[in-house]
């Protein structure tokens, strides 16, 4: 089914989100309707209740035929997990049913930093059963399509935590939506809180969760990036093949020069490598076992072997690599988004790093 939909909807119009910065009309609406928005959700929630290995694998597919439409789904699954792990009954029965059709999203970054959340604004001010929350929020994967958001903020005795709001709360709006280099169809976007009133079981979790809450979400984004980084090397890997098979130079196609064979073989080796870290990340986040250092890098190997393998990818299609009119110059663009999103790339080296010198 993923597969059909890739094939059939959604790689025939990846050049057309690329180039219109937006999903085509009906796109969303028919990812929706084919029930993807609910793959990993349980079924007592509406879902299908896919794994998150086979969730993975899902994306991984989706992202070869269209990157932007994976990582849209990427923030959703990833938001899902945290209230799986951290909901109460109350929360999780009002929102779940509703993330079958509805994306939810998860906002920690604001105008001050994404890198260290210790230093957010956004605040948390307990009245009665209430909290009243005041923030902005930067560069939100969904912004605007999203129509709940778990939000990182600080109580009044500056301890981090995580509420859940939703568009139609009166005091939410949308800012301004990034107009970044890639990734062109996912919305990322600002979001806007003026004193929002929540009930006392918006609180996700507990307060002073609100880090712990920000790393698992990292941790379960990580390893679904990993994916969506190895789909983008699955396309690369098909237009290096496609182009050195059929172009020659004079007579001898180009797969034929050792010199292309080494570029199309690091293409290959950096795809596979992606796909058993992705993949054994979440085999032990299904098994139970510690998976965080593994999604790292998962997703800091990928996304950098991502951009690499596409700068060879791009030479070997010569002067037509370099043309707006072959998608290999947005999958760069696409994949260098995970060098920065869900944690740079320097964040998640110092986080492998130290799980290392602890070990
Ligand atoms: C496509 C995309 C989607 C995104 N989606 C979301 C989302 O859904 N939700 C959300 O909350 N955020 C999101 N972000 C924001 C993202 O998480 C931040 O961009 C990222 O955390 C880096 O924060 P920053 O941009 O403020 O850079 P800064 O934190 O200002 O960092 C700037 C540079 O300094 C380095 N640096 C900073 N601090 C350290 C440190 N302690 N150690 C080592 N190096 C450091 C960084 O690695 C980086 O190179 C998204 C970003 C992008 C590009």
């Amino acid at each position: 089914m993923i597969s059909d939909f890739t094939n059939n909807e959604l790689a025939p119009v990846d050049m057309l989100i690329d180039k219109q910065g937006d999903y085509p009309e009906g796109l969303f609406e028919l990812a929706v309707q084919t029930g993807l928005l609910g793959i990993t959700l349980p079924q007592q929630y509406g879902g299908a209740g896919f794994d998150y290995a086979a969730t993975a694998q899902a994306l991984q597919i989706m992202a070869a035929g269209n990157a932007s439409l994976a990582v849209t789904l990427e923030g959703h699954f990833k938001t899902i997990e945290q209230f799986m792990k951290y909901g109460n009954p109350e929360l999780n029965d009002h929102y779940l049913p509703l993330a079958t059709h509805q994306i939810l999203a998860f906002s920690q970054t604001e105008p001050s930093g994404g890198s260290n959340p210790t230093g957010i604004t956004t605040r948390a001010v307990k009245q009665g059963d209430n909290w009243v929350i005041t923030g902005d929020k930067i560069m939100i994967t969904n912004g605007g399509l999203a129509s709940v958001y778990c939000v990182l903020a600080k109580t009044e005795d500056d301890q981090l935590a995580v509420f859940v709001v939703d568009q139609d709360m009166p005091g939410f709006s949308f800012g301004k939506r990034e107009d970044f280099i890639g990734l062109k169809g996912t919305p990322v976007a600002e979001i806007v809180m003026d004193h929002i009133v929540v009930p006392d079981y918006h609180l996700l979790g507990q307060v002073g969760q609100g880090l712990e809450i920000g790393d698992q979400a990292h941790a379960d984004a990580r390893v679904l990036m990993g994916a969506v980084l190895a789909g983008i090397m699955t396309h690369e890997l098909q237009i290096a093949v496609d182009y050195a098979k059929e172009r020659k130079a004079l007579t001898t196609p180009l797969y034929q020069l050792q010199v292309t064979q080494q570029k199309i073989a690091d293409i290959a080796i950096a795809k596979q490598n992606t796909e058993l870290l992705y993949q054994q990340a979440a085999k032990l986040k299904v098994q139970g076992q510690p998976y965080a250092e593994i999604a790292a890098m998962a997703k800091s190997y990928g996304s950098r072997s991502a951009v690499k393998v596409g700068d060879e990818t791009l030479q070997i299609l010569g002067g037509y690599g370099y043309s707006r009119d072959y998608p290999i110059e947005h999958l760069i663009r696409d994949a260098r988004a995970m060098e920065l999103a869900e944690g740079s790339i320097e964040k998640m080296n110092l986080e492998i790093t130290k799980a290392e010198i602890n070990k």
